[in-house]
């Protein structure tokens, strides 16, 4: 087998294989549009991964950075230590936080932040006289990074294949299927720690909650005592026209899951806000607890300078408004897909997020190499599913191009 003049970047989620002799490689970008190397203009119909939430090529988050790494780029955040950038960030995120009192553990992203929840919401029952509550749910079609954790708690059976044994104590419920999760939770409420769950589901297929779905669940929670973390990885920072999904569905987790769109993706920064009841025990005076966890770059002071800048463009140009604003924009361009013999079904209606499942999983190889070829780069997402996400400043007409091709590059596969 040869592996003569072939990349070294070995490519995540990827078959080596096919490509090894076939990258595609973005070299610039701008507002809702990137540049291939070989000069094609695509319109970013994901935001990459779903993260550059305020559009590529900012210059006032690389300013932004450049200044703090002229002063200091980082410095360690364990036991006492800090620097400005993530004292300010998490003041900030404090006062947009979806629940009041929210303190914030930053990591480098998603998947470690799902780390932090997960051990934390272990932690806290331990640390209660319940060490017995350590079960985490989650909902089939669900998606939460792909570190040991996300791995393991993880809805698509295909991620969790062929690593051996997996952390233990974790189910799985059927995706918005609130009866399960009440038979579920009348059974075994002493052995659950936390219902870690997607507002709406992403990779998994783009599912948002059906109606009242997340009430119930959240109600279920507090009343067998269970955590409720809302992994907001893909809703937070104005996806669903709110900042926060948990806005836009009137509900209050006990912890929330953060990454990409905090940075829009210009620097890696994820984190948790934790509700009250969750750090009081170890941050109240007199406590001895000590949660035994942190990464090197919790609190990187020139990924935070990135996150400030971020949030500092998403209110000056009001862009969750604009997501709200672009909301039925995209339901209506997408409307007439589903009315074609290879759609399956369209998601959409919840902010700036959407989902065409193809009636055949065949399909899709040609579809995303049709839509590529007309300059609009998305993505599969499982099993049969078109990713649409894309950045807040797109426009009307950019949507409307996007879903045309769409529907050229179905027509041709
Ligand atoms: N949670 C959700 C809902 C996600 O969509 C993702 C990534 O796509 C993650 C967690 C993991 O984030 P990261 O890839 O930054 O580790």
């Amino acid at each position: 087998m040869s592996t003569a003049a072939t990349t070294a970047f070995w490519h995540g989620q990827a078959h080596m294989p096919t490509v090894k002799r076939a990258e595609r490689v973005i070299v610039r970008g701008e507002g809702a549009f990137v540049w291939d190397a070989d000069g094609n203009r695509l319109f970013d119909a994901t935001a990459s991964l779903w993260y550059c939430n305020i559009g590529h090529g900012r210059r006032e988050i690389a300013e932004a950075v450049f200044e703090q790494m002229t002063r200091i780029e980082a410095y360690a955040t364990f036991q006492q230590y800090a620097t400005p950038p993530p004292l300010e960030l998490s003041e900030r995120l404090a006062a947009i936080a979806p629940f009041p009192s929210a303190k914030v553990f930053l990591t480098s992203g998603g998947s470690d932040a799902i780390d932090v929840a997960a051990k934390l919401a272990r932690r806290y029952w331990n640390a209660a006289g319940q060490p017995e509550k350590q079960t985490l749910v989650t909902r089939t079609r669900a998606y939460h990074g792909l570190h040991g954790i996300g791995t393991s708690i993880t809805g698509l059976d295909f991620n969790r294949e062929g690593f051996g044994r997996l952390v233990p104590d974790t189910a799985r419920v059927p995706t918005n299927d609130a009866e399960a999760l009440a038979e579920l939770f009348a059974s075994r409420a002493d052995e659950i720690a936390a219902f870690i769950c997607e507002p709406v589901i992403g990779t998994g297929g783009v599912i948002p909650p059906a109606p009242g779905y997340l009430d119930t669940a959240i109600r279920l929670c507090r009343e067998h005592d269970v955590l409720f973390v809302a992994d907001e990885v893909i809703t937070g920072f104005g996806r669903t026209g709110r900042m926060f999904a948990s806005e836009r569905f009137g509900i209050e987790p006990d912890m929330l899951v953060f990454a990409k769109g905090v940075t829009s993706g210009y620097m890696p920064v994820g984190g948790v806000l934790v509700g009250e009841r969750i750090w009081d025990p170890f941050w109240a005076d007199g406590s001895d607890l000590i949660f035994r966890h942190g990464l090197t770059y919790s609190g990187h002071a020139s990924a935070c300078a990135a996150a400030i800048a971020n949030l500092d463009v998403l209110e000056r140009e009001r862009l969750v408004d604009r997501v709200a604003e672009l909301e039925p924009v995209l339901v209506s361009e997408l409307a007439p897909l589903a009315e074609l013999p290879r759609v399956a079904e369209v998601r959409c209606g919840v902010g700036l997020l959407a989902g065409v499942e193809l009636a055949d999983a065949a399909l899709v190889p040609a579809v995303l190499e049709g839509c590529h070829e007309r300059g609009v780069l998305t993505r599969l997402l499982a099993p049969s599913t078109l990713q649409v996400s894309p950045p807040f400043v797109a426009t009307g007409d950019d949507l409307a191009t996007m879903v045309s091709v769409f529907g050229e590059a179905i027509e041709a596969a």
